[in-house]
C-alpha cells in the first residue's frame, strides 16, 4: 500500500492530535481527583508547588507532571510534522513505519535502523562481559594471596 506524502501527513497528524487529546483527558481527570482532595481553597499551582519539595511523591502529582511532558513533547512532534521533520529516522532520513511510530510516538529511528542499533548495543554489551571474564579469570584467588 503506497501513501501520498499527503496522505501520511494526514495520518500522522490525527494520530498525534488522538494521543494529545487522551493526554489531556488523562491530566483533567487527574486535576479533578486532586481539586476533590484539597478543596476549592488551594489552587492547583499552589498545591503543584507545595508538591515539588516533597519527599514522597504524590500519584496525582507525577501524573500530572508526566501528562505536562508528553503534553510538551506532543506539541514539538507537531511542530516537526509541520516542517516535515516528524516520523523521519534520525540515521537513514526515510519516512519511519507508521505502526511503528503508534507504538512509539517520538522514535527516532525506523524499525532497520533501530534493529542495528539494539544490535550493536548488544554486542558492545557482550564484548563488557567478555572483558569482565577475562579479568576475572586473571585474578584467581591464588594470586590475590601475598
Ligand atoms: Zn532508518
Amino acid at each position: 500500500m503506497t501513501q501520498s506524502p499527503q496522505q501520511r501527513y494526514e495520518a500522522l497528524k490525527s494520530m498525534l492530535l488522538l494521543r494529545k487529546k487522551s493526554i489531556e483527558a488523562e491530566q483533567r481527570s487527574s486535576e479533578q481527583e486532586v481539586r476533590s482532595r484539597i478543596g476549592r481553597t488551594l489552587s492547583l499551582t499552589a498545591w503543584a508547588q507545595s508538591m515539588r519539595n516533597k519527599q514522597d511523591q504524590d500519584i496525582e502529582y507525577t501524573l500530572i507532571q508526566q501528562c505536562e511532558r508528553n503534553l510538551k513533547l506532543i506539541e514539538k512532534a507537531l511542530a516537526e510534522l509541520e516542517v516535515g521533520i516528524y516520523g523521519i529516522c534520525k540515521r537513514c532520513l526515510e519516512p519511519i513505519e507508521q505502526s511503528r511510530l503508534r507504538a512509539l510516538l517520538y522514535t527516532e529511528l525506523c524499525g532497520n535502523c533501530a534493529d542495528t542499533a539494539d544490535f550493536a548495543q548488544q554486542h558492545d554489551q557482550a564484548k563488557q562481559k567478555d572483558e569482565k571474564a577475562r579479568v576475572k579469570q586473571n585474578t584467581k584467588p591464588g594470586q590475590m594471596k601475598l
